[in-house]
């Protein structure tokens, strides 16, 4: 197989997408509608982190700053024109639910301190006690953020985008692994691959987007990605018992249509790439549904599950030019990826046809350039990762090492 230069004779876009999670499926869609020969190379589309996520659309909910909360806000607002395209493509619903997201505090100062208190409206106990019925009396405070939301990413969304991907004429190579990138005078000129029976192969393209998740530094050991572990549960609800989301500190209840509520997560960087659902972690949840809401301690579980978030040094993504000239990046997105998706999307299919775009698209792909942590590592300051390797379960507390942002 031969894929041409976005500069060939024939005008045609032919890429490569080396990964067939949330962003590999997002571009994809985007790139074909745009009239590009799209090929989706991916290894196990179950194991990506957007089957895994729970959803919310929460820049604010998040507690985000400076750069990344501008990303996240301008990815809000993209997001129903975004999920509007993927359901008229593939005719099935993305389960976005305009839901807002309260999060909850022990009392009014630690709520007006949180870094994003300004974008939402102050409650009192009496106004929280009215959105959440049953909250524990431990929280005396709250903000409600009714901009932020949440999609069902793990029974809609990917589903939705899969079958668009294929109406737009996107080509998968499912249970094919990239296995290395090659590279001439460091321009791309194509990757090996191993398919699911075994057979190597050479691809040649000249471009290509790295979008494999948490596993992107196998690919391209010079970023910064690593694997942060998520435990999760569902719960059967009484029907319309929450209706808004409860993010609190640790742990967060995400009430979907369907009447489950996905209660997510845990945070474990210590486990690298190690699968499965463990007692502390599972435990870890159950605490922290009761701190939240006591009654639903009582709620059937339905599914637990677990998945890898693709973390860098700063949380934040790495998007745009790579160290290979003509191998895209957008990685490394973290807790936010399925908030992030719609403006990444944008950024990277307008970067690659060379469109002209709506926001400023230079700046945020220059604030989220992959070699933005550079500085650190010629100064020999030792990465956030190592620290954080040490961190095990996070208590049922604000985070230690950033004290307002809360992990989903
Ligand atoms: C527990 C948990 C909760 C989360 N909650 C939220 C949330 O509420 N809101 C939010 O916005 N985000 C959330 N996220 C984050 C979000 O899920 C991720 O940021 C997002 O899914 C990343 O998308 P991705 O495409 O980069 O990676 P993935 O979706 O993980 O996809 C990567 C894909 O690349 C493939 N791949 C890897 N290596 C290769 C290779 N060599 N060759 C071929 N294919 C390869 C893998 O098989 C995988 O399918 C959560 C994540 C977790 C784990």
């Amino acid at each position: 197989m031969t894929l041409h230069s976005p500069t060939n004779s024939s005008n045609r876009h032919d890429v490569l997408i080396l990964g067939g999670g949330l962003m590999g499926l997002a571009i994809a869609h985007q790139l074909a509608r745009r009239g590009c020969a799209v090929t989706v190379l991916s290894r196990r589309r179950s194991e990506a982190a957007g089957f895994v996520a729970a959803g919310m659309l929460a820049p604010h909910a998040e507690g985000l700053s400076g750069n990344l909360l501008r990303l996240g806000q301008l990815s809000l607002e993209r997001v129903p024109r975004w999920v509007a395209q993927i359901e008229a493509d593939s005719g099935l619903p993305c389960g976005l639910r305009a839901t807002g997201i309260v999060v909850p505090f022990l009392d009014a100062k630690e709520r007006d301190c949180y870094p994003t208190a300004a974008f939402g409206e102050a409650l009192n106990r009496e106004r929280l006690e009215q959105l959440l019925p049953g909250i524990a009396p431990t929280w005396q405070a709250g903000l409600l953020f009714d901009q932020d939301g949440q999609i069902d990413n793990r029974r809609q969304l990917m589903r939705s985008l899969e079958s668009a991907c294929v109406d737009r004429g996107v080509n998968f190579q499912e249970g094919v692994e990239v296995l290395d990138v090659l590279q001439r005078d460091g321009r791309l000129h194509g990757v090996q691959t191993r398919d699911s029976e075994g057979q190597l192969a050479t691809l040649e393209c000249t471009t290509a987007v790295l979008c494999s998740g948490a596993w992107s530094a196998q690919l391209l050991p010079e970023l910064p990605v690593f694997p942060v572990k998520g435990q999760m549960v569902s719960l059967q609800t009484p029907r319309g018992a929450l209706k808004h989301v409860i993010f609190g500190p640790g742990t967060y209840l995400v009430p979907r249509e369907d009447g489950l509520v996905v209660v997510g997560a845990t945070s474990e960087p210590e486990a690298g790439f190690k699968e499965g659902l463990t007692p502390q972690g599972q435990q870890h949840l159950n605490q922290g549904i009761a701190a939240l809401l006591p009654e639903a301690v009582n709620w059937p579980p339905m599914e637990r599950w677990w998945g890898f978030r693709p973390c860098t040094p700063d949380e934040g993504p790495l998007l745009g030019e790579g160290p290979i000239q003509g191998l895209w990046l957008a990685c490394g997105h973290h807790r936010n990826g399925v908030l992030l998706a719609a403006i990444t999307t944008e950024l990277l299919a307008d970067a690659i046809t060379g469109h002209a775009t709506a926001c400023d698209a230079k700046e945020l792909l220059n604030a989220f350039r992959w070699d933005r942590f550079r500085d650190d590592m010629t100064q020999n300051k030792a990465p956030e990762r190592a620290s954080r390797g040490q961190g095990g379960l996070k208590p049922m507390k604000r985070e230690s090492d950033q004290p307002s942002v809360r992990q989903p």
